[in-house]
């Protein structure tokens, strides 16, 4: 292991940090100086993740600087935000040189994808632990919220769900974990062009991390809203088929595991077409799952229309795992 001191460190950061013009002042100084464009509106997200919380202690350090990354412009995406601006605040057992290369490798790979500028953060020593805080801009007037869904509204998902939650469970049960399930629980993809391509059309959105029941529910909290969603349209991938074969014990990974961060968004069903083909543009594929209805609280059908019931609801922090 290659010690090195905090100042080293940062300096070891900095040297990896892409800046860009509306940066006035970046790291270095008390704080960064930004330019937020005329017009627009400042979208500020905050996510820690934690070893052995947020992903299995054995996470590469690479996949640990994707994710951390990841997560954060995922709550960007589900804004209809586009990154701009980034700062790291980053806690380590040891000063190990050769782990945070490796970490950046994952976050500068990421960060270099959407052209985000690393403005500032902070270094300090304890327990592995990593917040981002994550700065995107949107048109003024044109975010996607929570609060938004309206009476009969389409209720969609982007790419597939449960794989990341499908990969967790093959760890739990100390099963093989397939290779292919693993990825998306280690690099999930932040649906960054899908959320843009929704301004205008959604009528609310969020990000899927604790799991579609807990996350739509807060939709339907904010607005209002209850939901009835058709089992037998959620998205799925054909790994997550073959490892999962039961219908049942598919659908909990899909309803109540996290950790997929695809975008879970609702629309008026006059929008249905130009969301298709908007989708289509950004390559990202959208699956209609459900309906938002007047009546409060969330129904499941089978495809048999048969009602389903389910005891997971998401990840809770405070009230432990359910199942
Ligand atoms: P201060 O004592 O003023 O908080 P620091 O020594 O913590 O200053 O940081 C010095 C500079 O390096 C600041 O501009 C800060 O934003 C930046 N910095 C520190 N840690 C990180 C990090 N993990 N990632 C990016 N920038 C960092
Ligand atoms: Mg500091």
């Amino acid at each position: 292991m290659a010690v090195a001191g905090e100042f080293d460190l940062i300096e070891r950061i900095r040297a990896r940090a892409a800046s860009r013009p509306d940066v006035i002042l970046g790291i270095g100084d008390d704080a960064a100086l930004l330019q937020v464009p005329a017009g627009h509106e400042l979208a500020v997200t905050t996510d820690t993740l934690i070893a052995g919380v947020h992903f299995p202690a054995d996470t590469e350090a690479q996949d640990i600087g994707w994710k951390a990354l990841a997560v954060n412009l995922s709550d960007l995406a589900a804004m209809g935000a586009e990154p701009a601006w980034i700062s790291l605040a980053l806690t380590m057992p040891e000063s190990d040189a050769d782990w945070l290369d490796a970490f950046l490798d994952g976050f500068c790979e990421l960060a270099a994808e959407h052209r985000l500028a690393l403005i500032g953060g902070d270094t300090t020593r304890g327990p592995l632990s990593i917040t981002i805080t994550a700065h995107g801009l949107v048109p003024a007037g044109t975010a996607l919220r929570r609060d938004g869904a309206g009476f009969n509204d389409d209720i969609w998902v982007t790419g597939t769900i449960g794989d990341a939650a499908g990969a967790l469970s093959q760890w739990r049960g100390k099963a093989l974990m397939s290779a292919k399930l693993r990825h998306r629980l280690d690099r999930p993809t932040p649906r960054i062009a899908a959320g843009i391509a929704l301004r205008g059309l959604a009528s609310a959105a969020i990000d899927i991390s604790d799991g579609l029941l807990a996350d739509l529910g807060h939709v339907l909290r904010r607005s209002g809203s209850g939901a009835e969603l058709d089992l037998g349209r959620l998205p799925t991938s054909r790994t997550l088929a073959e490892h999962f074969p039961g219908d049942a014990d598919r659908w909990r990974l899909q309803l109540g595991g996290g950790d997929d961060y695809e975008l879970c968004f609702t629309a008026a069903p006059a929008h249905a077409l130009a969301i298709e083909q908007a989708m289509a543009a950004c390559e990202t594929s959208a699956t209609v799952i459900g309906r938002i209805t007047g009546e409060p609280g969330l129904r499941l059908g089978t495809p048999e229309g048969e009602k389903f019931e389910t005891g997971a609801s998401g990840y809770l922090h405070f009230e432990g795992k359910p199942n």
